[in-house]
């Protein structure tokens, strides 16, 4: 998080002062368009220096420059409508390194965990342990799915159709996602009434949400969001961010009051913080298709 900030703003200033520089009279030069910067760049440099995908967003009214490696490993890259490809490269040539190894990483990440068939005998997380999910026929009208002990099965209708549809997979990815995220409170309701009675501490409302690039937020009303996937993991890790988001009801700050707090309840913060951000990845089933590991997640504002 702090590395891609500081990347960012050391952006932003590249490109203030490119904007000083043309703020200057502009001189009418014949034959000679652009060529001053044209000779910065070596005639070889392209985006092809990159060994990854690179995705350019233009907008409008955005100043600067700015780019992350995405889950997916491409190189995303967001920049003012008028910068020219030679601009933009010349501003991210000197993080090439860095990228690379960003890139690196989530190629890593991505072969170890990648997308997950949802299909019989696929094995997924929740609440910490293992589920198998199962395919069943059954009399059925409509699809379902259904949690067991240790498995959750879908149920479809005799003699379906859809099975064989080539979209069937992402039909499936959709449904599971909504039927994950409903199940979400099931697992963490109570625990964030228990740690709510624990610490005195009661939130105004809860709501579990498929946020992009945070654990838990608590806002200034006292309203605390959680991420439907902090089901997903073990019982320390879902403990430790209810007991960070409470905490933040009584302090909205990361002063020492506020990690002094987090400590009464939960010692090993430290500790169970590591684990979540290096485990979240591999338990997550939905990983590949998220942005939520595009740069390290925080768990608020
Ligand atoms: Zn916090």
């Amino acid at each position: 998080m702090g590395l891609f900030e500081s990347v960012q703003l050391e952006l932003f200033e590249l490109m203030g002062y490119k904007k000083r520089q043309e703020r200057k009279p502009s001189v009418y030069k014949p034959n000679m368009p652009n060529k001053q910067h044209e000779q910065r760049l070596p005639p070889e440099l392209s985006f092809e220096n990159f060994s990854c995908p690179v995705e350019l967003i233009r907008k409008k009214n955005l100043r600067g420059l700015r780019f992350r490696v995405s889950t997916k490993a491409n190189l995303e890259v967001s920049a003012n409508k008028s910068s020219s490809d030679k601009e933009i490269l010349s501003l991210l040539m000197p993080h090439h390194d860095w990228i690379e190894k960003q890139v690196d990483e989530a190629k890593k990440r991505l072969s170890k965990n990648p997308q997950k068939k949802w299909q019989s005998g696929q094995v997924f997380k929740w609440n910490g342990g293992p589920y198998e999910l199962v395919f069943s026929p059954s009399s059925t009208k409509k699809p379902h799915i259904r949690f067991m002990e240790k498995s959750f099965e879908y149920f479809f209708p005799l003699n379906w159709q859809e099975l064989e549809k080539v979209d069937f997979q992402e039909k499936l990815h959709t449904s599971f996602l909504y039927f994950f995220k409903l199940k979400a409170s099931e697992v963490l309701d109570a625990k964030v009434d228990h740690w709510a009675k624990e610490m005195q501490l009661f939130p105004r409302s809860v709501s579990y949400r498929n946020q992009k690039a945070r654990w838990g937020s608590c806002s200034s009303e006292g309203k605390v969001n959680l991420n439907w996937k902090l089901a997903v993991f073990n019982s320390e890790i879902q403990d430790y961010v209810i007991i960070h988001e409470l905490a933040h009801l009584k302090h909205q700050d990361h002063s020492k009051n506020f990690w002094n707090l987090v400590e009464n309840f939960a010692p090993d913060r430290k500790q169970t913080s590591k684990e979540l951000q290096s485990t979240a990845f591999d338990a997550d089933p939905f990983a590949a298709q998220s942005e939520l590991y595009d740069f390290n997640p925080s768990l608020d504002a």
